[in-house]
């Protein structure tokens, strides 16, 4: 159930106190502590998962279920008029903490969050490539 030394488990399980906005038998929402924007949040379970990968199925669909019924609340309390969500896996991709969570970033008209990448190019000929890799 639980990891030794994942902080994750720790906060969503109540040993160490966080800044909860909603908690229910699977998950807990809390405020980051070096947020994006105001208001955003990170959705944990309960259960340790590293990442999506090993993230329960029936929990994956719960968790978007409620991640979405957060941004709807975050809609009407905070006044963003946007709302990214962020899931990273793996060091490469960012993550810090491995115990699986779904940051919720509440977006506000010329807020200054970088939440973007440098769109490439690519040639039709990687395309076909790519699409034939998923077809094996
Ligand atoms: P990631 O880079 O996707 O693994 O994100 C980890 C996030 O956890 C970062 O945005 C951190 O600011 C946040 N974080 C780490 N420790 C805590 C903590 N004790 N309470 C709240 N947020 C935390
Ligand atoms: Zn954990």
């Amino acid at each position: 159930m639980e990891q030794e030394n994942c902080i994750f488990c720790k906060i969503a399980n109540g040993e160490i106190p966080s800044s909860t906005i909603y908690e229910d038998m699977d998950f807990r929402v809390f405020l980051d502590l070096n947020p994006a924007t105001r208001g955003h949040a990170l959705l944990v379970p309960k259960k340790h998962f590293a990442d999506l990968f090993e993230l329960e199925d029936e929990l994956a669909k719960k968790a978007i279920i409620l991640a979405k019924q957060v941004a709807g609340r975050m809609k009407e309390v905070l006044g963003c008029t946007g709302i990214n969500l962020v899931q990273n896996n793996g060091e490469a991709a960012g993550q810090t903490v491995f115990h699986f969570h779904l940051h919720l970033i509440p977006r506000y008209e010329n807020d200054m969050a970088g939440i973007t990448w440098n769109p490439e190019t690519v040639s039709s000929e990687e395309l076909q490539e790519l699409v034939k890799l998923f077809s094996e």
